[in-house]
């Protein structure tokens, strides 16, 4: 049972007194109609303590893990299929499932549970924006097949759920405004009109057990990873904010032979030393050295048919007299006219081990962070991770860096920020060398949520709430107590008995 215990947020405390591992739907359904309250899981990659069961019977998903037929823009997999698994299936008909977020162990009903992102949310959106259909367990053992489009809300503000001895269920939807943002999981989806799919993407387990989803594909284009070095977060920003317009303006347009960025991650100067502290950049063949303040890591889509040897043609060709007009020779002239193409790393079309490589420089950053913290825990139990996930319209991303930096320079802690930059959703995290210090960094999210709702932005962005006590009083600040009663009176009509996922998102009162 140990290693179902805790989940990625290393939430202390965690107990169960069994795990199932269903491997049908009717298995699914068996399970919830057992007495006891249910903790529906995938991978446990939860970085919210969401899969830390406290008491619950774990309903383990992973061996519910099919794949059906694939077609050239669907296929539906079963709950328990990791993002990875999916991807292999893919890659051999140049398919692509684009929503996912870092960890690619993640089981799809997890991923749709928490309405998981990552760093292509720029140009692709959320795992909402994906999900065709799905099949959920509610907590009664009822089976729901929902596709999107089939079921929306009443215009009065709920829907109507037929149970199987005839009853009707009235489930009232909330009445919040939810921020504008590229992503948000922060509780329930609510909005007129909306789609009953939307309400269990993003439920986080507590309103009915994920079984099936059926995902929108798109076909995979080449692409090319690079990596840049800045002398300044200004500098790095700037280029963000114009790779982020060049390719707004190129999906507009249609243009073939426009900049087409996928993805932007950034990495403060705290996150380059500790990619030096620790090594990383050695064994990635990278060099990192005083002078660099800012990276970035990009992933650019090239037009079909593009290869390693046609984008090194194209780079080789920068600048030249007759150099041709290609979307890497636009991005390599901003590059230069930003001053850093000297700077440049890439992982050309094809070129797996270098890809790996950049991605394992971008990910030493969290595991440098997780390892510190680590250390720490071992003198001082109970010490943990300390991260935001919040997100703010882009253009006032660079106040809200000076932000995260002040409140945490104010308390004394050690920090680091890096995330999804081209969504303007950076992780803002403490380094906390003692329990003291990781109660400041607690506190120091609070505000950090105040000023991000200031700003328009969404203190919840892609993990999710959890059972993190700081993550559900973010929840608490965004849509107040008030909204906290309406997500409340959503759980009561489909789950009456508290069965799922209790206390996940919020306490039962
Ligand atoms: C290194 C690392 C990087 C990460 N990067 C990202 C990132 O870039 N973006 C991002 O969004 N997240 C990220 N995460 C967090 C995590 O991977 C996501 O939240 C993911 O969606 C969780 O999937 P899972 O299968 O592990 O679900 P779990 O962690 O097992 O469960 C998460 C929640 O969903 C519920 N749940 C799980 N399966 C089901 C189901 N079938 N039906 C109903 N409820 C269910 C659980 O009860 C729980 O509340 C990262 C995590 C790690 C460890």
């Amino acid at each position: 049972m140990a290693a179902y215990l805790e989940d990625a947020a290393h939430t202390p405390g965690g107990h169960a007194p069994s795990v199932d591992f269903a491997t049908t739907e009717g298995e699914v359904s068996w399970a919830l109609r057992q007495p006891g309250a249910v903790l529906p899981v995938g991978a446990q990659s939860s970085l919210t303590g969401g899969a830390t069961p406290m008491g619950e019977r774990l309903l383990s998903l992973s061996r519910l893990n099919r794949i059906g037929a694939v077609s050239a823009d669907r296929v539906r997999v079963e709950a328990g299929v990791a993002l990875l698994t999916l991807e292999e299936e893919l890659r051999p008909q140049r398919l692509l499932y684009p929503p996912t977020p870092t960890f690619r162990g993640a089981l799809l009903g997890g991923t749709a549970a928490t309405n998981a992102a990552g760093a292509a949310t720029f140009k692709y959106g959320s795992t909402r924006d994906w999900i065709r259909a799905l099949t959920v367990v509610l907590a009664n053992g009822e089976v729901l097949d929902l596709e999107r489009g089939a079921v929306r809300a009443h215009p009065d503000g709920h829907f109507e759920v037929v149970f199987g001895d005839g009853s009707v269920g009235r489930v009232p939807l909330p009445r919040y405004e939810m921020p504008r943002v590229a992503k948000r999981s922060a509780g329930y989806h609510a909005e007129p009109g909306m789609d009953l799919v939307d309400l269990f993407v993003g439920s986080e387990g507590t309103l009915g057990v994920i079984t099936e989803v059926e995902l929108r594909l798109v076909p995979d284009r080449p692409r090319l990873l690079g990596w840049v070095a800045f002398p300044s977060e200004a500098l790095a920003l700037q280029a963000v904010q114009r790779l982020r317009h060049a390719s707004q303006e190129t999906w507009a347009a249609g243009d073939p032979r426009g900049i087409d960025i996928a993805a932007i991650e950034s990495m403060d100067r705290r996150c380059l030393e500790l990619i030096v502290e620790d090594g990383a950049h050695r064994q990635c063949g990278v060099s990192i050295d005083a002078s660099q303040d800012t990276a970035v890591l990009f992933r650019a889509e090239l037009p079909p048919g593009a290869d390693a040897a046609s984008a090194m043609d194209e780079i080789g060709a920068v600048g030249d007299p007759g150099c041709p007009d290609t979307p890497l020779v636009r991005l390599c002239l901003m590059l230069r006219e930003l001053g850093v193409l000297d700077s440049l790393e890439v992982a050309l079309p094809g070129e797996t081990r270098r890809a790996e490589q950049l991605v394992a420089l971008r990910e030493a950053v969290p595991m440098a962070v997780n390892h510190r913290i680590a250390a720490v825990a071992r003198n001082e139990p109970g010490v943990r991770k300390a991260a935001g996930d919040m997100i703010v319209p882009f253009e006032r991303l660079a106040e809200m860096m000076t932000l995260y930096r002040e409140g945490f320079t104010r308390r004394g802690l050690d920090h680091a920020l890096w995330g999804h930059v081209s969504d303007g959703n950076i992780h803002a995290n403490a380094i906390p060398r003692s329990f003291e210090e990781m109660r400041r960094a607690d506190e120091a999210m609070l505000e950090f949520g105040d000023q991000v709702l200031r700003f328009g932005g969404c203190p919840l962005s892609e993990h999710g709430v959890g059972r993190s006590a700081t993550k559900q009083r973010l929840l608490r600040q965004l849509y107040g107590e008030d909204g906290i009663a309406q997500m409340r009176a959503v759980k009561a009509a489909l789950d009456p008995e508290w069965k799922l996922a209790p206390g996940v998102l919020f306490p039962r009162a």
